[in-house]
């Protein structure tokens, strides 16, 4: 069943309005792009602990070959994207704000684009077991593309039918970013199959697609999918475009009216969300037993010559997606990775695509203006009116800034979703997001640093104990030497002792006989 007309809305604080600059990048279909010689490929593409290389420098690895493993429950497994030789395991440079580098598999390609063998193709998933399906999404590497790359088969574990509803995040609000809407637009037929997997291993009694009201195109052609498909109780659901409409908890509210509890996930309201090019990727792995090696990338802004989407291989630099689409014009003033509210800087364009970049955005000074001079805050309470969590942004900027970062949590700066919005509207200028994410990194890494000491505590206080035990095991070990001592001492002497009284009872008794015999002599 498909149903583009509502369903009542919810509908969630604050948010804004601005302009979506999606048309650029819209104009032209998903081009795949050609093999670069080179591509770098980080061991951590996801939350949690990162993988692990299973191959060495100068192996020749095949396209979908396993090249590093996951390293526990909450990691993902990262498979190589073409074929070609291992030329470095080493450190690289890596899309992350924090501008550091991190372990990296480094393959020169061959261009042969030679496939290893894959897993067979669940045709039948309906009558496969759940653990078999999550299973080859599990070693598939999948993690969720909307951004935030949580691996994908942890959300499909069975709930004991706890969950109800299945949310796909087809929303995509941040402007300028536009790789949702084209997947959408072309591969519908396959997001549906993605999407009756996931309902079929879930058991959810529905299915909400939400899309916000700028993607008429998208909407259409998902519709249809749906209703080609007759999936029983799911809707393609409209939504107005308000960002950020797109962040899990708005979406949440604005489907189904439900409220995510602070510190909560969804599942804790019987609904699992996940981002529409993540079902797209597990319908690739169930249906033809493909690993997570290549994805769609927003190319766009006014700096870069032909702003498109590109089937990007995982681990081809951003410089080269930026030369497959046309090359950097004369405006190039900036390179974000991701969008313009929720995007980070990078300083070079030799960082590798991970699994989840969805946009490469090569900004003019038009598109990002550069920030004006922040001056002081007005007490004007319209970050607050803007603000989607319903935080006040205004008090968690006082305390982040004067870091007193427990006062910061008090005021729930851990519900901030970091989208921007009070960023946008504060009259004074003042970079408040920064403020924000400052204060979650100092946190996070104080914690990381009691962590550390605690476990050092722990190691002194077992060593401490541990030398204690072997002092007092050898002084335990000594006294029974010098008992033992002391008795072989103390037996010596009486043996001692009775020989001497023996000897001198041998030599009366001698004297005595010698004694009678001259006696009877006389
Ligand atoms: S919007 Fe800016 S000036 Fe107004 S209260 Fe918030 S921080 Fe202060
Ligand atoms: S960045 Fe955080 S505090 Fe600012 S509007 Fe978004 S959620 Fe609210």
């Amino acid at each position: 069943m498909s149903d583009t007309s509502p369903l009542t809305l919810g509908h969630f604080h604050g948010g804004i309005h601005m302009p979506d600059h999606k048309a650029e990048s819209t104009t032209q279909p998903v081009a795949a792009v050609k093999i670069p010689p080179r591509l770098i490929l980080p061991l951590q593409q996801h939350i949690g602990a990162p993988a692990k290389a299973v191959v060495s420098v100068g192996d020749h690895v095949l396209k979908g070959q396993l090249i590093a493993a996951a390293s526990g429950r909450v990691s993902a497994p990262i498979h190589a994207p073409t074929s070609g030789i291992i030329a470095e395991i080493s450190d690289h440079l890596v899309p992350h704000s924090s501008g550091l580098s991190a372990r990296c598999i480094i393959i020169d390609t061959d261009g042969k684009d030679e496939w290893a063998e894959l897993p067979p193709p669940i045709d039948d998933f309906a009558s496969a077991d759940n653990a078999v399906l999550i299973e080859r999404i599990r070693e598939s590497g999948i993690v969720g593309l909307g951004g935030a790359t949580f691996p994908s088969s942890i959300k499909m574990e069975a709930r004991n039918n706890s969950i109800d509803t299945l949310i796909i995040n087809a929303a995509e609000c941040e402007p300028y970013i536009t790789c949702d809407d084209m997947l959408m637009r072309e591969q519908a037929e396959h997001i549906v199959s993605g999407i009756h997997i996931v309902q079929h291993i879930l058991g959810v009694k529905r299915c909400l697609i939400g899309v916000e009201d700028n993607k008429p195109e998208a909407i259409k052609s998902m519709s249809a999918a749906v209703a080609a498909a007759s999936l029983q109780n799911t809707s393609v659901v409209t939504i107005p475009t308000l960002y950020p409409s797109g962040g899990e908890r708005q979406l949440t509210l604005l489907l189904t009216g439900k409220e995510v509890p602070s510190h909560g996930i969804p599942a804790n309201i019987g609904i699992v969300c996940q981002n529409v090019g993540t079902v797209y990727a597990i319908a690739d792995a169930v249906l033809k037993g493909r690993p997570l090696i290549s994805r769609i990338v927003t190319l766009t802004g006014e700096g870069v010559a032909q702003p498109q989407n590109l089937y990007s291989l995982i681990g081809t630099s951003a410089g080269g997606l930026v030369s497959q689409a046309g090359g950097y014009t004369d405006k190039a003033h900036q390179l974000i990775c991701g969008g313009p509210m929720m995007g980070f800087s990078l300083r070079t364009d030799e960082i590798p695509v991970t699994k989840g970049v969805n946009c490469l955005l090569v900004a003019s000074t038009a598109d990002c203006p550069p920030p004006e001079p922040a001056t002081a805050c007005i007490r004007c309470g319209k970050c607050a009116e803007a603000c989607p969590a319903q935080l006040l942004p205004q008090q968690l900027y006082w305390h982040s800034r004067s870091r007193n970062f427990d006062k910061a949590q008090d005021y729930h700066l851990f519900d901030c979703i970091e989208c921007g919005c009070c960023s946008h509207v504060c009259p004074s200028h003042i970079q408040l997001v920064h403020y924000y994410r400052f204060a979650k990194t100092q946190i996070w890494s104080k914690e990381k640093e009691k962590s550390k000491a605690d476990h050092a505590r722990q190691r002194h206080e077992a060593r401490v104990a541990r030398l204690e035990r072997i002092a007092a095991e050898r002084k335990a070990r000594m006294r029974k030497k010098k008992a033992a001592l002391k008795s072989k001492k103390s037996g010596d002497e009486s043996a001692k002792k009775a020989a001497i009284a023996s000897a001198v009872k041998r030599a009366a008794a001698k004297k005595a006989a010698a004694k009678t015999a001259t006696d009877t002599k006389g």
